[in-house]
């Protein structure tokens, strides 16, 4: 879909990109000014740890006591080129030829791809609309065999902006211990919380995540920062050992500038994310509000994340798939979004509320005639 915008918007069209998946704030000057002196700094040029700058994962240690109120070792910690690199080597390390890994949906894609490159099964756990936490877990019984390894889910959800509280995290984690599993808890929209009493406890939080816990997280989102490329994991040891050898094999180091950037993002303090958050949560207001103007769109409010992830009730009756539909917008009507079908959920379109405000009544008018009318 970002390929098909780029295209048309070459040509001259006037595109909303409902379907964006970056945050609009700028890279704050203090995080560019490290940039510029890290490119003077000779140490800088030359190779370096493969896990990451001794000072990153130190700033990154330090941040999980910060935000998390947990305390980690440096040793647990593995700076990777972007939280997609950190997820793709924790599957590896934990999931062989064979092997099944339980994707709660709807689920990020490169989750199920990483379990394809692994040689594993990604078996899908459907829980769309599924909001206790004992029907979670009845899904995740009925998706457990004998070859299961992994437990994957974002959190906040990538697309459908939920959030598991403290105790629901700690049912899915006793859940997985039970059965001998890991749990891979993927935290790259961490600060994109909405949730009233205040920042996501984070799976490190739970008692289970010393021996059973993968948190995956990065500077994407937080800070504006996807080009960067700077994500980390965090493991027990052993595993950390395991992804280490991995990612000397595979990459070596992340690019040193961007690792020195992202350590001044996560010593400088939340404020920057703070204003940045409340900017979004509008923005969801701001989204939602104009989204209930059109017939035959549900959504549950997304508590984190930056997007809707909107049901669509009879698109059937027009469309084969949400996938035509999306297509249509696109052709017919300018905007752009994401089908469900890519995470697992026909029959919902994902919407990027991280756009400017006059974008998203444009957008939502664009919508409201396609859908109204297809
Ligand atoms: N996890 C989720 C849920 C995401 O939405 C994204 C990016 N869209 C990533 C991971 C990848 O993050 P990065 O850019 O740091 O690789």
């Amino acid at each position: 879909m970002a390929a098909m915008v780029k295209q048309r918007r070459s040509r001259g069209e006037s595109i909303i990109a409902f379907n964006s998946g970056e945050p609009l704030a700028d890279v704050p000057s203090y995080i560019t000014d490290a940039a510029s002196i890290a490119c003077r700094m000779e140490e800088m040029h030359r190779y370096t740890d493969a896990r990451g700058l001794p000072s990153l994962r130190k700033d990154i240690v330090s941040k999980c006591l910060r935000d998390s109120g947990v305390e980690i070792d440096i040793e647990q910690v593995n700076v990777s080129n972007g939280a997609k690199q950190a997820i793709y080597e924790a599957v590896l390390a934990t999931v062989g030829v064979g092997d099944e890994a339980i994707v709660l949906a709807p689920y990020w894609p490169s989750y199920i791809d990483a379990v394809a490159l692994a040689g594993g099964t990604a078996v899908v756990a459907q829980i769309v609309d599924v909001y206790d936490i004992d029907s979670v877990i009845e899904k995740l019984d009925e998706s457990v065999s004998d070859r299961t390894r992994l437990v994957v889910f974002s959190n906040p959800c990538n697309p459908s902006g939920r959030v598991f509280t403290a105790d629901e995290m700690a049912r899915i984690g006793s859940w997985a211990t039970r059965h001998g599993v890991w749990v891979l808890s993927d935290e790259i929209y961490e600060h994109m919380n909405y949730v009233p009493s205040g920042s996501l406890t984070s799976y490190l939080c739970i008692a289970d995540s010393a021996a059973n816990g993968i948190v995956i997280n990065g500077v994407a989102k937080s800070y504006s920062m996807t080009g960067w490329r700077v994500g980390w994991s965090i493991t027990p040891p052993a595993l950390a050992r395991g992804i280490a050898s991995l990612r000397s094999q595979i990459s070596s180091n992340v690019c040193n500038i961007s690792q020195f950037a992202a350590a001044s993002a996560l010593s400088a303090g939340l404020r920057e994310v703070a204003l940045a958050r409340d900017e979004l949560r509008q923005r969801r207001d701001l989204m939602v509000e104009l989204l209930s103007g059109i017939d035959g769109v549900s959504w549950t409010i997304p508590d984190g994340g930056m997007y809707v992830f909107a049901r669509i009730r009879d698109y059937g009756d027009h469309f084969d798939s949400t996938v035509k539909l999306a297509e249509y917008l696109l052709d017919r009507h300018g905007v752009a979004t994401v089908p469900g079908e890519a995470f697992g959920c026909p029959g919902y379109l994902r919407l990027s509320f991280s756009l400017p405000e006059r974008d998203i009544h444009e957008g939502v008018a664009r919508l409201r005639s396609g859908l109204e009318v297809g």
